[in-house]
């Protein structure tokens, strides 16, 4: 808060001055209250307004400012203008957030962390919509509704449900790769500034001449990851549901200014064709000994905002928001985001959400036919033409800075991904080779405690999962859970549709 100093008038909120802002106008001092105290239906009125819709996902968060700067050349990638000079500084907003929980949920619970920069850079805001993991639960938008169903409240008792949880999980075996980041303890970042940030999607970066490249961004914290073990983060609920919070706060407050080094790995279109693993499905990685991942640039947030309602609850991102030398991959995932997120905004924020400062562009005009709508408080292009094509001078598209055409092709129909053997080897993968023996106790640890209170059936079918991952993997969970090993490993060698029957009572 600020400090004391000489005040202003008080006044409503249309600039009069207000005589008296503690006694309401009443017919004798014991009341009844008169209506004609318009001071007080008006306070009264705007306080029962002040809660927005929270959003369905994302709902708690933390953001600040800071600038990204360009510290390698990737010119030959990107026409990007704000990638196109190495030194060259861009003002960001980024937002981090938990994903399940509500608005007043704790900050240390079990969960991916959102990770969202708005770069506003002269062509415009760039919007870059990432985790702090690498892939993503499902590969296709149609299932993200239920699956956010099943990390919220049951409908009868509005309680977690870990038999929803678990029940979704197991018969969406993909999502395996992320349930194994999830219940790591990178499922548990002891602070925003303390973990990384993913564009999980592939996305494309195209150059001048029109030639692109699929890339991944990855923003590496400086801070160097820490996470909380599961009891840790238990405890730290209840000692300080808002801790990352007041973390990334005090961090910037005290001028101790949290950084990350952006890395991008590429990836052409010809090793796209045949590459081992599909590179628009957003529950793979591209190891990195396949594409090493390049320095790109330097991220600092050294700015809190002032007021968090403005700056914060009402920053909108979406991963549409795009810029000359960057565009969307087929990813099917990132295709549902690219419409839900602006939709989402619209229903929080209003169709004129694009106008608030911490969402308006900051390094280039905004010009364009939209106009009217709730909220238009600029001065909605006052007499310029409104519909194009004119003849009366207003803006004109610039047809250079398409991205490349792509070709696409296809028989239009619901094409189901089909389950294969590849999709257990990246689980698989981080269990053997990148977790040490200390972070494998702890995942079977997290997994045990949390799987454990859904019914048999559901740790019987998950825990062949696992298995299918990595045999030890999915016997020491079983072990944990105190279940039978060679039912889990039967189960394991089903295929997906057996196991369900298997699994059915
Ligand atoms: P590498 O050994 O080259 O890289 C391993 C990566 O795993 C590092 O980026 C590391 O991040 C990260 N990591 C370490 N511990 C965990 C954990 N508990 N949960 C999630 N990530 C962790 O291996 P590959 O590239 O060959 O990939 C092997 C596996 O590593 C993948 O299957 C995937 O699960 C995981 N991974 C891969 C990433 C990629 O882009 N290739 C990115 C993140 C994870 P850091 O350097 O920050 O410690």
């Amino acid at each position: 808060m600020p400090k004391e100093r000489k005040r202003d008038t008080l006044t409503t909120g249309f600039g009069t001055p207000v005589d008296d802002d503690v006694s309401s106008v009443t017919a004798g001092p014991k009341g009844p209250v008169l209506i004609q105290d318009v001071h007080l239906t008006e306070k009264l009125a705007h306080f029962d307004r002040e809660r927005i819709p929270e959003r369905v996902v994302h709902a708690k968060g933390a953001g600040a400012y800071g600038y990204f700067e360009v510290t390698h050349d990737i010119t030959k990638h990107t026409r990007a203008k704000f990638l196109c000079e190495v030194g060259k500084r861009t003002e960001v907003f980024v937002r981090f957030s938990t994903v399940g929980g509500e608005k007043g949920s704790a900050d240390s619970e079990r969960d991916p962390r959102g990770f969202a920069v708005k770069f506003y850079t002269e062509e415009g805001n760039y919007d870059m919509v990432g985790n702090n993991t690498p892939v993503f639960f499902i590969r296709d938008p149609l299932k993200f509704p239920d699956f956010i169903h099943t990390q919220k409240r049951n409908p009868a008792t509005n309680l977690k449900d870990p038999d929803m949880f678990w029940d979704f999980l197991s018969l969406t075996p993909e999502s395996i790769h992320q349930v194994t980041i999830l219940f790591s303890d990178r499922g548990t970042p002891r602070s925003y500034r303390h973990m990384n940030g993913y564009s999980s999607h592939t996305y494309m970066l195209y150059n001048e001449k029109r030639e692109y490249c699929w890339v991944q961004l990855h923003f590496k914290t400086e801070q160097g990851i820490q996470n909380f073990t599961g009891e840790e983060a238990d405890r730290m609920r209840g000692i300080d549901p808002d801790c990352a919070t007041r973390d990334l706060y005090d961090a910037i407050a005290r001028g101790d200014h949290p950084s990350w080094r952006l890395e991008v790995q590429i990836m052409t279109p010809e090793q796209a064709k045949d590459y081992r693993f599909d590179p628009f499905d957003v529950t793979k990685v591209w190891p990195h000994g396949d594409f090493p991942p390049t320095d790109v640039g330097h991220m600092v947030l050294n700015r809190n905002p002032e007021n968090y309602f403005a700056e914060v609850e009402q920053s909108a991102f979406s991963p549409g928001n795009f810029v000359p030398g960057i565009a969307a991959s087929p990813d099917k995932m990132l295709q549902g985001r690219l419409f839900s997120y602006h939709d989402a905004q619209r229903h929080r924020l209003g169709p004129n959400y694009h106008l608030l400062p911490v969402n308006a562009p900051k390094a280039c005009p905004m010009k364009s036919y939209q106009r009217d709508g709730f909220m238009r408080f600029d001065s909605n292009a006052g007499g310029s033409p409104n519909y194009w094509p004119n003849s009366f001078g207003g803006p004109s598209p610039n047809p250079e800075v398409a991205p490349p055409p792509i070709e696409v092709s296809g028989i239009a129909a619901r094409h189901a991904y089909e389950l294969g053997d590849v999709d257990f080897v990246q689980a698989g993968d981080l269990y053997r080779k990148v977790m040490s023996d200390e972070d494998r106790e702890h995942l079977i640890g997290n997994i045990v405690s949390h799987l454990g209170n859904a019914q048999k059936r559901l740790q019987l079918r998950q825990t062949a999962l696992f298995c299918k991952a990595d045999a030890e993997y999915g016997e020491r969970v079983a072990k944990g859970l105190g279940l039978n090993v060679d039912e889990v490993k039967r189960l394991a060698a089903m295929s997906q549709e057996e196991r369900v029957k298997a699994t059915a009572q």
